[in-house]
């Protein structure tokens, strides 16, 4: 069943045909559809999750009609089960021979020639055959159950979440939306407060009782509705986002106190921004530049370099500290930037910092040329904004008078969540209760409408054995 640009589902003849050596072809009613190179491996779905971005998925900038599905676990034919990084990369598909900025310097998630299993055109886990990348699949340990397996991509991707904050040892942080990211998340959070052996408080915020209950059962403190507007004080060090709509970043931004978490992709324009789901796909933070004290820039040097190359796109003129502790590119045409860029950087024309003016500075630091996924700041980069007007939205509000932080993460890494699981039994167990609706694969829209409606948590699709 291929998903449409309206949201519908439509039953379609689909072919595969190659090898992990040639290739594929991918056959649509007998044309022609997609062809991939090698490195791909054909697996059978077992069962596949829905989550919160194949319900936006209509609102992403990825091709429309696509078998959907990344949440899989899969089996290969000897029956052995296995999970599959999403992000095919030169890295995960063995390429390594090619020279790529990102994948040779451990960020292979963010390999601009990535194709997603599920959701940028690779085939995925809602049909029967799925093709994934050949050194981005996991065997299954024994000792983890299907149901825990199959909540292996969005469990990886709240570990990276909570492995992305807990360095900034806060004392706090909330979990707003504790759904199906927002559960999985606390659950990281408090595995990981039990294997560091840290202390931080965890608060689960969700309007209703069943999910404040599993928020608890997860190894959340507290769990109680959010406070309602207006918020008069934080209630968190950081807010972690999950709610996967544009008001829960709001919300966010209004509850926290250092930092918001966001892990939405929604696709949708939030806080007068319209690409922040470009900058959670990016993994890019957003923050406030501090003209009298110079912090230290230092971690955002790139691979081997020793300077960090900013960006200047504000009227503001450039302090000297900026001129003699980075590479200062200072133009505003987006194309003549890049060229510039390019001068500095060959492999990687893209800044590690940009420093821009209002909103719509930050949505031309994120994507400056219509129609085209490419940024002027790279993934993992920083943004942050020099002057701000009363139109420029809560959050850059917040950035500008609160010294509030915007951190992004998007996928994990499923070796470290493997890890974890299989050295914390107790949460191998316990995770499979976020699954509350089991449907058949030929039940997909039906499996839609559940996992869009107030009664479920995850909902999972699962595939008949093929005879
Ligand atoms: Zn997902
Ligand atoms: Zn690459």
């Amino acid at each position: 069943m291929e998903y449409r640009s309206d949201g519908s589902f439509e039953t379609r003849l689909y072919r595969l045909e190659g090898s992990s050596e040639a290739g594929w072809r991918v056959f649509r009613n007998d044309k022609l559809h997609l062809s991939f190179g090698k490195g791909y491996v054909l697996l059978r779905a077992r069962s596949c999750g829905v989550c919160s971005t194949d319900l936006a998925r209509r609102f992403l900038p990825f091709p429309l009609p696509q078998i959907i599905g990344h949440e899989v676990l899969a089996v290969d034919q000897a029956n052995r089960r296995f999970v599959a990084e999403i992000n095919a990369s030169h890295r995960s598909l063995g390429q390594d021979q090619v020279e790529c900025a990102y994948c040779d310097h451990g960020l292979p998630t963010h390999c601009p020639q990535r194709r997603v299993l599920g959701i940028h055109d690779l085939p995925g886990g809602f049909g029967p055959f799925l093709l994934a990348p050949r050194k981005g699949i996991f065997e299954v340990p024994a000792q983890l159950s299907d149901a825990t397996a199959v909540l292996m991509e969005p469990f990886a991707a709240a570990l990276h979440a909570a492995r992305t904050i807990l360095p900034r040892e806060p004392r706090s942080i909330a979990v707003l939306g504790t759904r199906r990211l927002g559960l999985l998340t606390v659950a990281a959070l408090a595995a990981e407060r039990r294997r560091q052996d840290l202390s931080f408080r965890l608060i689960g915020l969700s309007h209703h009782e069943n999910l404040q209950r599993m928020a608890r059962a997860l190894g959340a403190d507290e769990a109680t509705p959010p406070p309602k507007p207006p918020i008069t004080q934080p209630i968190a060090d950081i807010v972690v986002d999950t709610t996967g709509n544009p008001q829960g970043l709001e919300l966010a931004v209004a509850l926290a106190d250092k930092e918001v978490h966001l892990k939405s992709t929604h696709g949708q324009r939030a806080a007068e921004l319209d690409h922040l789901t470009e900058a959670v796909v990016d993994e890019i933070e957003l923050g406030t530049f501090q003209s009298t004290a110079p912090q230290s820039y230092g971690r955002l040097c790139f691979g081997s370099s020793t300077r960090p190359i900013v960006l200047w796109q504000s009227q503001e003129p450039v302090p000297e500290w900026v001129d003699e502790s980075m590479d200062c590119v200072q133009e505003k045409d987006p194309d003549r930037a890049r060229s510039a860029l390019a001068r500095q950087r060959p492999e990687l024309p893209a800044a590690d910092l940009a420093v821009v003016d209002h909103a719509a500075g930050v949505d031309r630091a994120l994507r400056p040329w219509p129609s085209q996924e490419e940024g002027l700041v790279r993934a993992r980069g920083r943004i942050e904004v020099n002057g701000i007007s009363a139109s420029d939205g809560p959050l850059l509000q917040a950035l500008a008078q609160r010294n509030l932080e915007l951190s992004t993460s998007r996928c994990g890494d499923f070796k470290q969540a493997l890890a974890l699981l299989k050295n914390d039994p107790g949460l191998s167990r316990e995770l499979p209760r976020l699954i509350t609706h089991h449907l058949p694969a030929d039940q997909l829209s039906e499996a839609f409408e559940i996992a869009q409606g107030p009664d479920s948590i995850k909902v999972v699709v699962e595939h008949e054995p093929l005879e």
